[in-house]
């Protein structure tokens, strides 16, 4: 038997740890702990070298997954993280959040006949590992990674060559530190006070803890990057003033779509509805879960109910149960198969106890006399014909509607472009939808030099998707600024 042949003999994916569902609740803490350097090599074993790696063509940034993989083959952790950071400016944020079972491992070879192989190579898991015992061994003075770090930093920042970008979220995060390995200048305007977008303000410390994304960030700081925090683009300053009077030759939109939607039901202006957006934003930005040693309170009852199907209503309904409610409720209108989270979100919601009211959607919500949140009244739905998205449609089904108790109600129903910077910058053409118009290839808007990628183009995606637009204009900034093809 061929060593290829013997390796495809089923072995499983090795398992993540993680802390016990009902420990886990108790606390803020990451859930998943992380693979031990055992775990790790016997995972790389499992993956073939593929001459021709499907594997790749999975990731929005092109990673050489083949390339990381291997060196993490041969033990060396300080090799595999300098693959990884040459496509990845932050690869321990992808290695826990990406949807990878839509993307690289998606891809894998190894998952096209999971009975016989035991499916695909856990590439995220990998990933994590690699880039959190590269930093830990860093921090430890270990001398390979300090020269894989020195090596990035040693190129001279050139102050003649500056490029801005509004918003700090993975978008902007990306192309400033790829524009920073090439020795350009870029100075970072982020409207909260904190740098990091939906990373440290919506996705929670129990999914990403924030230490992870300052870390990713002060590795950009190190090579030169400038972080502006509480400037709002279209208030504090315009775009026309960056370029015109402040002399950044190129600048990049990453400002997100966070406005969030709401569901024009009765009801939703009474006390105890809350946008996910703002609860989130309480909980992780605020530190809510800490209060009262951080001064931001939250709104907290016993029974929650969550509105809406992916990774910001998982978050939100694991944030209420770790905020101490006794029942929450995801309510769905379609049924567990069409709900975009992450499987692994879902998975873990369902563990913790979270429940799941599916092909229901909400058409009141019912307040008592003092406007104070009781219940939602949900319509029964069945699922149609395929829409645009190709996912069933739910419809109603008629007169078949029922109460459910909640004091708490959290929408999670999807998000908006926020018009303050788009108001603000003349000439910027937008979408019928209200989202910037840019160039697929090179991400530039309809004003010259100026380069807009992530959420708001896309309307609300994956952290990997406005990373991909990020690295995709930043190499046409710095073929632009430079003069050179990269
Ligand atoms: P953002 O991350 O939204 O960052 C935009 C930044 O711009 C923000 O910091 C904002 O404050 C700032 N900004 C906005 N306006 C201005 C202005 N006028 N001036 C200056 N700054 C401004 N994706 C995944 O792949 N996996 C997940 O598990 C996942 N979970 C998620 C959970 C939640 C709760 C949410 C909300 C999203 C999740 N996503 C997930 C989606 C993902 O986070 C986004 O697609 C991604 O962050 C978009 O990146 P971005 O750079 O376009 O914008
Ligand atoms: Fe092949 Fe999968 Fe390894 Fe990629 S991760 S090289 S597709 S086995």
């Amino acid at each position: 038997m061929t060593e290829k042949a013997a390796k495809t003999i089923r072995r499983p994916r090795t398992e993540m740890p993680v802390q016990p569902p009902l420990v886990r609740i108790q606390n803020y803490l990451e859930v998943a702990l992380g693979y031990s350097e055992e775990d790790a090599l016997t995972e790389a074993s499992r993956c073939l070298q593929c001459k021709k790696p499907s594997c790749r063509q999975g990731c929005p940034v092109e990673i050489d997954i083949k390339g990381f993989i291997g060196q993490l083959q041969k033990g060396d952790v300080p090799g595999a993280y300098k693959v990884l950071r040459e496509y990845n400016s932050l690869p321990s944020v992808c290695g826990r959040v990406c949807p990878q079972e839509n993307q690289c491992e998606g891809m894998c070879v190894m998952g096209k006949n999971p009975e016989k192989t035991g499916g695909p190579v856990a590439i995220g898991r990998l990933e994590r590992f690699v880039a959190d015992t590269f930093a830990k061994r860093l921090a430890g003075g270990d001398a390979a990674c300090q020269q894989i770090t020195g090596e990035a930093a040693c190129r001279m920042t050139r102050d003649d060559l500056t490029v801005a970008c509004v918003g700090a979220g993975p978008s902007s995060l990306t192309v400033a530190g790829y524009l920073a390995s090439l020795g350009i200048k870029v100075t970072v305007f982020e409207a909260l006070h904190e740098v990091g977008g939906v990373l440290i303000y919506g996705i929670p410390e129990f999914r990403l803890p924030k230490d992870i994304v300052r870390r990713e960030v002060d590795a950009m700081r190190e090579l030169g990057v400038e972080f502006r925090t509480n400037w709002v683009g279209g208030k504090s300053f315009t775009v026309k003033e960056l370029m015109e009077e402040q002399g950044f030759k190129a600048v990049f939109l990453g400002v997100g779509a966070g406005l969030p939607q709401f569901m024009h039901i009765p009801g939703e202006n009474d006390i105890g509805v809350f946008s996910a957006n703002e609860y989130l934003t309480r909980a992780n930005l605020g530190r809510a879960y800490d209060f009262p040693n951080h001064d931001t309170p939250t709104f907290k009852a016993e029974e929650v109910c969550v509105v809406g199907g992916g990774n910001v209503a998982m978050d939100a309904a694991r944030t209420a149960l770790r905020l101490g409610a006794k029942k929450v409720s995801i309510v769905y209108r379609r049924t567990k198969a069409e709900m975009p989270a992450r499987a692994e979100e879902l998975e873990h919601a369902i563990e913790e106890g979270v429940k799941l009211e599916l092909l229901s959607a909400p058409i009141a919500l019912n307040a008592d006399e003092g406007r104070r949140l009781v219940g939602m009244t949900a319509q029964q739905m069945k699922l149609g014909e395929p829409d645009a998205s190709g996912r069933r449609r739910p419809e109603p089904i008629e007169g078949a509607t029922r109460e459910i108790p909640c004091q708490l109600v959290i929408i999670a129903v999807g998000t908006r472009p926020n018009p303050i910077l788009l108001e603000a910058t003349q000439g910027l053409a937008l979408t019928k939808r209200g989202y910037i118009e840019a160039n697929p290839e090179t991400g530039e808007t309809s004003i010259h030099n100026v380069f807009a990628g992530g959420d708001i183009v896309t309307g609300a995606a994956t952290v990997i998707s406005a990373m991909g637009a990020g690295r995709r204009a930043a190499k046409e900034i710095a073929k632009r600024l430079l003069g050179t093809e990269l």
